[in-house]
């Protein structure tokens, strides 16, 4: 079976083409150009027409957490509900986090959330493994780990007594992770500071989710930044800061790659357009928008989208994590500390980013770049995915860039019963998602087949290898 799409403009992070995309079962035959006049559409099964519309790769959001365990119930998006949503955004690709609990191993982690994904996903996905017990056999199970294609590893400077680790621990890993090209990637927030300003915000009967981000505020975000990536200096390893929201961790950042250091950071849309105003909204609404690291003043965004012209932010994922507003964020009325973190967005990171491209914050290219390209290559996916080019995986969204929409939860396919975003006018909207060379959505309807995606082996970060 083969399929051309025809008469669109290919936007890869190289640039722009107009060009005809010729997909070959699960892979991309060809990428020809229309000048060269060639002949390949007599060669096509079917014909898919993309005139005014961009041709890109798909979507790989890689920080998402798909029926997460947090603080006794579970993020509310199974991975198949949240595949199908993510593919309705142009996202073809999820790097998911299996999650250790402590007294487990790596390896039996890994096979527990390869169970709960396997047969259920609209498109492909990978594992990154959150570490939170680090022991001589823990650090061991790193190494098999990498070789099951599971080769970046999470931990956390946060949440003392649930995933938090040492400076000691932190290090420990790092140095396992440089002997065997793992990277470490980081919550960078400092947790013990942060616990004594939650706890003396609740004793003062300050309990209303603005607290949340009052007490994570964003110097304990830029300190432990600081302080991850002097610890990877020491050991020598390079390291991922995940979900970067501050400017003072963004300076941390930017100085240690100047200095010549393998630092790399994400930031999520939510750092981008929502703010602690949507934190402080009245009568417990502000719960939606518990995240952690928090929500910041609009200046930190600013910020951000400079980071993302420079560099010195590469990627942007979601940190999709959603609770339903009832019955979950609704354990923390009362009590800021028990509102479930998360937010849901895997489905609306691509128009968001998009939005970032109709304002000038950045071009084209770079939208293609920091969504698809970049994450495949930071986490050993390129060029297999995160390109379209010949050889490569038929992942591919037809973009219209001047259809409007609006975001709702009335609308959206995410299982979570509000939206972030709601009410926000998106210019742009996805026409088609291809994923391997399988319509999954066409004019707002996925057309499955339930269970297409497969497990992703990754090869280690290919910036450094
Ligand atoms: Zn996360």
């Amino acid at each position: 079976m083969s399929i051309l799409i025809k008469g669109g403009t290919v936007v890869t992070a190289e640039g722009t083409l107009d060009a005809d995309v010729l997909v070959d079962g699960e892979k991309i035959a060809a990428v020809v150009t229309r000048e060269a006049g060639g002949t390949v559409a007599e060669r096509a099964d079917e014909i898919i027409d993309a005139t005014d519309r961009y041709v890109i790769p798909g979507g790989i959001d890689a920080h998402t957490h798909m029926e997460m365990p947090f603080g006794g119930t579970f993020a509310s998006d199974t991975f198949e509900t949240g595949t199908e949503a993510a593919a309705h955004g142009g996202t073809t690709t999820i790097i998911d986090f299996a999650v250790q609990a402590k007294g487990t191993g790596l390896e039996a982690t890994l096979d527990k959330w390869h169970e709960k994904a396997d047969g259920n996903c609209a498109i492909d996905y990978g594992f990154h493994m959150i570490v939170s017990d680090v022991n001589d056999a823990t650090l061991k199970e790193m190494d098999a780990l990498i070789g099951d294609g599971v080769t970046s590893f999470k931990m956390f400077m946060a949440y003392p007594g649930v995933f938090y680790a040492t400076d000691g621990e932190i290090l420990r890993a790092m140095q396992q992770a440089r002997t065997s090209g793992g990277l470490i990637m980081m919550h960078a927030e400092n947790g013990i500071a942060i616990d004594q300003l939650v706890a003396q915000a609740l004793a003062a009967g300050r309990s209303d989710p603005v607290h949340h981000g009052l007490t994570r505020p964003p110097e304990l975000e830029g300190e432990a930044t600081h302080r991850a990536i002097v610890l990877a200096k020491v050991a020598d390893c390079p390291l991922y800061i995940v979900h970067l929201s501050a400017a003072h961790a963004l300076e941390a950042v930017a100085e240690a790659r100047d200095d010549g250091q393998n630092v790399f950071a994400e930031t999520c849309p939510q750092y981008l357009y929502l703010s602690l105003d949507d934190l402080a909204r009245p009568d417990f609404e502000g719960a939606k928008f518990v995240c952690s690291p928090p929500l910041r003043t609009p200046d930190h965004a600013s910020a951000l989208w400079r980071g993302l012209r420079v560099n010195d932010l590469s990627v942007v994922s979601t940190d999709h994590c959603p609770f339903c507003f009832r019955e979950q964020k609704e354990l923390g009325r009362g009590d800021f500390s028990k509102i479930p973190n998360g937010i849901p967005g895997v489905e609306h990171r691509m128009d968001l980013l998009h939005q970032g491209v109709v304002a000038g914050e950045i071009t084209l290219s770079r939208w293609v770049e920091i969504c698809a390209t970049t994450p495949a290559r930071m986490f050993g996916l390129y060029p297999r995915k995160g390109t379209i080019t010949p050889g490569a995986d038929a992942d591919i969204v037809i973009y219209d860039p001047v259809a409007t929409q609006t975001i709702s939860a009335a609308t959206h396919h995410m299982n979570v019963d509000y939206s972030a975003y709601e009410g926000m006018e998106i210019s742009g909207k996805v026409a088609l998602t291809m994923s391997r060379g399988q319509v999954v959505v066409s004019d707002g309807q996925f057309r499955g087949p339930a269970g297409h995606g497969g497990f992703l082996r990754r090869d280690r970060c290919q910036y450094l290898f």
